[in-house]
């Protein structure tokens, strides 16, 4: 097999990561620009031709890959929905202002799809059948994978596990309702109970906090941070216990946000996973950290892109 080139992007609010990477999964180059302002529709897309233009003498590229926050169309290569912090970006159309710019295929998906992409091809879901991906991080996303396939949807919605209610009634959520998992089990999350609870001890608080600040507090002891923790570890790992009951997945992969810490978090959750899931589930699940961390998306954007140009 000749080995092919993927140029890559992850689109998120703050950068664009690009990336050169082969098929074999191995990355010839990396690096990112500043996420240009509105209208998005227009400018991300031209971002990414003066990207093209400036690699192109240097690799041949076949494809291009492209995981994007909001809600994707992937059969017709669109973002359809996307919140504000990338103004005007619902409705671009990747493959009319990309593909036929650069006349080369060009596959769209969202970042946790496309994280879980990248995971099944070189990362911690490599050689697993089915697995399940969480993101905590300011929210909370999900993908499923299903035979080696991510799960989608009929409408390319599936996999929304940030927004299941776990609280009825509880905090108000984005997307406008209240209650949702991402309301409970995210950094900003636990920062939120954080200054909740200093408040209603009538203790000092601060306007912002680091999660990972909090983390420490509660690793040395501290009371406020104990009680909070441990109740957001409580919500992680309810969540995934009602999610590992619906998909019964053998694998939960989780990345993002407070999950960086790596060991210390993995065990105080799957601690607590044994505690709230059913006993054929509790034997047979692990959470596990996710293994591409930083890189994922731009990974799995061109496994799919490559996957798509039938090469993989
Ligand atoms: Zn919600």
């Amino acid at each position: 097999m000749d080995l092919k080139f993927c140029l890559s992007f992850d689109v998120g609010g703050t950068f664009i990561k690009y990336a050169i990477i082969d098929s074999l999964g191995e990355i010839h180059l990396k690096d990112k620009v500043k996420t240009p302002g509105a209208p998005c529709k227009e400018t991300i897309p031209n971002i990414m031709i003066e990207v093209f233009n400036s690699l192109k003498d240097k690799y041949q590229i076949s494809c291009v890959g492209i995981s994007t926050a909001g809600q994707v169309n992937v059969d017709k290569g669109v973002v359809e929905y996307a919140v504000d912090n990338l103004p005007e970006y619902s409705n671009t159309d990747f493959r009319e202002k990309l593909g036929k710019t650069l006349n080369l295929p060009v596959f769209v998906d969202n970042d946790v799809n496309s994280a879980a992409s990248g995971e099944m091809w070189i990362g911690n879901g490599k050689n697993l059948k089915n697995f399940l991906c969480v993101t905590l991080g300011t929210g909370v996303g999900g993908a499923i994978v299903i035979n080696k396939e991510v799960y989608r949807g009929e409408n390319f919605s599936g996999g929304e596990v940030g927004h299941f209610i776990i609280v009825p009634e509880g905090d108000k959520c984005n997307c406008g309702r209240k209650g949702c998992y991402e309301r409970y089990a995210s950094t900003s999350a636990l920062i939120r109970m954080y200054k909740e609870a200093l408040i209603e001890n009538n203790l000092p608080c601060e306007e912002n906090y680091e999660g990972e600040y909090i983390v420490d507090l509660y690793y040395k002891g501290d009371e406020i941070a104990t009680k909070v923790y441990e109740r957001f570890l409580d919500y992680v790992a309810y969540g995934l216990a009602n999610l590992s009951h619906i998909l019964d997945p053998g694998i939960i992969l989780v990345g993002g946000g407070i999950s960086a810490q790596g060991e210390r978090f993995f065990n105080e959750v799957n601690k607590r996973f044994k505690k709230y899931a059913m006993t054929s589930h509790k034997e047979n699940t692990v959470v596990k950290q996710a293994g591409l961390t930083n890189d994922a998306g731009v990974i799995g954007a061109a496994f799919n892109a490559f996957k798509f140009l039938n090469v993989l």
